[in-house]
């Protein structure tokens, strides 16, 4: 039975049809140690509704062949519902053209390929990098090794105690050697989300080009790539409903037709001789051998889906699961979150006193309960927090409130059991 803060929230939240959307996953009907499956852990991976595993199936049953190769007609359909899907993530996120829109296998494959193919080309040594210390490993890892082979330099924007970046500090970071803006949208460690409009804006104005990690953005707030005027996006769909193996980079059409080809291969070409090969035209000069064509099908039924719910209504109420479990998780002795920003998405970090994240994690899923324990791939974040690692629940649209009550209960009886 939930209380009266509950009922309130439940109230506000009328008009968000919960069950007809939590009938969407039947992953959801899973037991764990006998007890109902409360999946919080949303920013590692989110589950995919019927929807989106019923066409992946149709694809497979009656459209399945390779693309882009043949005239018969299998090769048309697919080749057909491939653009499509590319189609339907441009919409998604407001790009101008379809063509500005790569499919990848990832938010870190997107952000490897902008390395390879833009910043082989054009950082060169003794160039800056701006980064943030909210970023994921995947917008750090690929820029060290940039920087290592090239002989540029790292800058680091720094956080307050709230885990909000220190824009000043940002501005402050510019110079003529300035080259390159690594910036995550949202973070996926304290869900803190950046005024990165502002920040891109900034950067422009220095002629510097912006890549943004969305990995934890697109699938919580409607991202607008015409709006925020980045260089740059990228995101994974299995964050998004979507499957796994397949994510998009985002590039403006006049930044990818400057850049070289990461990989080579079938595909990407449009003339081969031994003396010399001349590349295809973008997307597909970025899509070198065969895709995972079902998957990127899958990711256009997975934005079809989030669009047919609405961003603005999923943001409402996660934001709604946020500020209830903030207020209950807050309001527990020896708890505390980390990242208490004023704009977030609904991911909550804690640490209990005295009780290692691994053993919260452990407690947890003996109830049934699916949270992330550990660094979640952002340890410069844990290191300014002075923390190895932190438990962290991180709610999707298909969340209720009657999970954040499981997840309290859960956290009184990992004390219990260890104080
Ligand atoms: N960036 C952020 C902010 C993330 O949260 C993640 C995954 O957790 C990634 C990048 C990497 O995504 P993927 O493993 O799908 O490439």
């Amino acid at each position: 039975m939930a209380n009266n803060n509950a009922i309130a929230v439940l109230e506000t939240g009328a008009h968000f049809d919960m069950e007809r959307i939590r009938a969407d996953f039947p992953i959801l009907n899973t037991k764990v140690e006998g007890k109902p499956l409360v999946y919080l852990d949303n920013a590692a991976s989110s589950q995919m509704p019927q929807q989106v595993i019923d066409r992946l199936v149709y694809y497979q049953t009656a459209q399945h062949a390779n693309i882009n190769r043949a005239v018969h007609y299998l090769s048309e359909v697919a080749t057909d519902e491939y653009e499509k899907a590319r189609q339907k993530i441009q919409r998604f996120v407001n790009a101008r053209e379809q063509r500005e829109i790569i499919f990848t296998s990832g938010t870190t494959d997107s952000i490897n390929l902008v390395m390879h193919g833009y910043g082989r080309q054009f950082i060169q040594a003794g160039d800056e990098i701006i980064l943030t210390t909210l970023e994921h490993h995947s917008n750090i890892v690929p820029w060290q090794m940039l920087a290592k082979e090239k002989g540029a330099v790292i800058r680091v924007v720094p956080i307050n105690d709230a885990g909000e970046l220190d824009i000043e500090s940002y501005e402050k970071l510019f110079n003529d050697r300035t080259k390159f803006v690594g910036l995550i949208h949202v973070s996926n460690a304290l869900g803190t989300i950046n005024p990165i409009k502002r920040m891109i804006d900034y950067a422009h104005q220095q002629d510097v080009p912006v890549l943004v990690d969305g990995a934890q953005a697109a699938p919580h707030i409607a991202v607008d790539m015409q709006a925020l005027d980045c260089d740059f996006y990228v995101f994974s769909a299995h964050k998004l409903c979507g499957p796994t193996g397949i994510g998009m980079l985002y590039g403006k059409a006049s930044v990818l037709e400057a850049m070289q080809p990461f990989k080579g291969g079938g595909d990407m070409i449009a003339s081969v001789t031994f003396e010399e090969t001349t590349y295809a035209d973008i997307p597909h000069k970025f899509e070198a051998g065969t895709p995972p064509i079902a998957a990127a099908i899958g990711f256009g039924a997975a934005v079809d889906y989030l669009s047919s719910i609405g961003m603005e209504q999923i943001y409402a109420h996660e934001s709604k699961l946020l500020h209830y479990a903030t207020e209950r998780i807050s309001a527990i002795k020896g708890a505390k979150i980390l990242g208490t920003a004023a704009q977030k998405t609904a991911v909550i970090s804690f640490i209990l006193d005295g009780i290692h994240p691994h053993d919260i994690g452990t407690i947890l899923n003996q109830d049934g309960i699916a949270v992330r324990t550990g660094h979640h791939c952002a340890q410069p974040i844990m290191q300014r927090f002075n923390v190895p690692a932190t438990s962290r629940a991180s709610f999707a649209f298909y969340n209720d409130i009657s999970e954040v009550d499981a997840l309290i209960a859960g956290i009184r009886n990992v004390q219990n059991i260890f104080l």
